[in-house]
């Protein structure tokens, strides 16, 4: 089997958890190949409800061998303590590799992305403050550590003083704060390589067999495109790329082997952090949104933070969709929408007096405003429905005006958070 890469056509928070969760039952890796522990995905099964942050969502499936790949971020203490999580909560040891070429998220990313944002104030990026930004900028500047490197204390020691030269310039300069001691750092990452120490191997390679002998393989977006540095809405993507083709480069897979690209898509929008949001409402019609969403209201998985909400917004999901390639998608949160005697849906912004359907560069987007169709609602729970023909008329022409204007067929249809409540069409 090729491998397949699930992935947000949006801002991210499009469900992606639930569909990889799903579709993980066949697979026999589940990989995460970007970011970090700075999103969740949200999972409910027969286990509990979990919010899975840099775990990749096959943990539940004994069958998975679920893997980190060298693209991820990997915050050590956060990963130990969701491993031992699960298990406390019953499910079985996962099995789980972290790459031996994935690269250690320092104490003082965490602090520098705090210290950025707070010196940033109101024109801050909305940061989860989890170290994300510092830590890949540090792997560009060559001063990040990689896994490997852990188990040389020389390298350990070399590299961070190399770093600490001009980070402790900033930390006293900048923001008025002490400077990092080298030997404390030390100390820690020396303590922690010990228990990261099973988890660790050459994953590049396994994978690289598990696809020449034809084994499923799902690797797993964090974010959307939206949130791509170079195709989505800069200056306010995250760090590294959520996009399917970048899952060659961070999971370590042949770009040949990725031939099914799920996008994943709410039946409205959600949006995370900072930057420009065309449908987004305000007031009262998003607080009965964002009350409604998802499966316990609209807030982030990681941070807890109310996410703004609006309409289905045809125009960045059709650009979402297109730029991850998605050769088919998958529709989340349908039910939530079962309240509303109408639906607007956005086909098309209006920029500077001109109608358009094509997704513009952030600069643009402050300006444009959203066109609206409005659909009838379903106002029905349709929650324990499993098939498309028995979806109530109004729902089944909402996602059918959708997929025709996202041009991707929609292979699935969610219709609640739990695991079963999805329809294959
Ligand atoms: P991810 O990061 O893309 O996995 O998305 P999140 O987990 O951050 O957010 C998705 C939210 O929607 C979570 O609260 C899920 O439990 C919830 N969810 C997923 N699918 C459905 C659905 O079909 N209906 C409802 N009501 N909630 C859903």
């Amino acid at each position: 089997m090729p491998v397949t890469a699930v992935v947000g056509a949006n801002w991210g928070d499009e469900g992606k958890g639930k569909i990889t969760d799903y579709l993980a039952r066949e697979a026999s890796f589940v990989v995460r190949y970007q970011g970090g522990n700075n999103a969740g995905h949200t999972i409910i099964n027969e286990f509990g409800k979990f919010a899975l942050h840099l775990l990749p969502s096959g943990v539940f499936y004994p069958n998975v061998v679920n893997v980190l790949g060298p693209g991820v971020a990997v915050n050590i203490p956060a990963l130990l303590s969701e491993f031992d999580t699960l298990q406390s909560r019953g499910v079985p040891r996962p099995d789980v590799r972290v790459s031996e070429r994935a690269q250690v998220l320092l104490p003082h990313h965490i602090l520098f992305d705090a210290l950025e944002e707070e010196r940033l104030g109101k024109e801050s990026f909305g940061s989860t403050k989890s170290g994300i930004a510092p830590f890949y900028a540090d792997k560009c500047l060559k001063i990040g550590l990689q896994v490997n490197e852990l188990f040389d204390t020389a390298i350990v020691k070399a590299r961070l003083a190399k770093a600490f030269v001009s980070r402790n310039v900033l930390l006293e300069k900048l923001y008025g704060k002490p400077p990092l001691v080298l030997e404390e750092t030390v100390a820690q990452l020396i303590q922690l390589r010990d228990r990261l120490a099973p988890f660790v191997t050459d994953t590049t390679q396994l994978l690289q067999d598990a696809v020449e002998a034809g084994k499923t393989v799902l690797v797993e977006g964090q974010l959307g495109t939206l949130r791509d540095p170079d195709h989505g809405i800069y200056p306010y993507p995250t760090s590294s790329s959520p996009l399917a083709g970048f899952a060659a480069v961070g999971a370590g897979v042949p770009p040949w082997s990725i031939s099914r690209v799920v996008a994943v898509t709410k039946a409205y929008s959600s949006c995370v952090g900072a930057g420009p949001f065309v449908t987004e409402l305000h007031g009262d019609e998003g607080e009965g949104l964002r009350r409604r969403g998802g499966d316990a209201g609209e807030y982030g998985a990681t941070t807890g933070r109310p996410r703004r909400v609006g309409w289905f917004d045809c125009v960045a999901t059709s650009y979402g969709c297109r730029v991850q390639g998605a050769t088919e998608a998958a529709i989340t949160n349908l039910d939530v929408l079962g309240y509303r005697d109408a639906i607007p849906v956005c086909t098309a912004y209006r920029i500077a007096g001109e109608t358009t359907t094509k997704f513009p560069v952030s600069r643009l987007l402050d300006g444009a405003e959203a066109v609206y169709e409005v659909f009838p609602g379903w106002k029905t729970d349709i929650g324990a429905i499993r098939s498309f023909d028995e979806l109530p008329d109004k729902a089944r022409e909402y996602v059918l005006f959708i997929e025709e204007k996202v041009r991707t067929p929609i292979r699935w249809i969610s219709v609640g958070p739990r695991r079963e409540q999805i329809i294959r069409r």
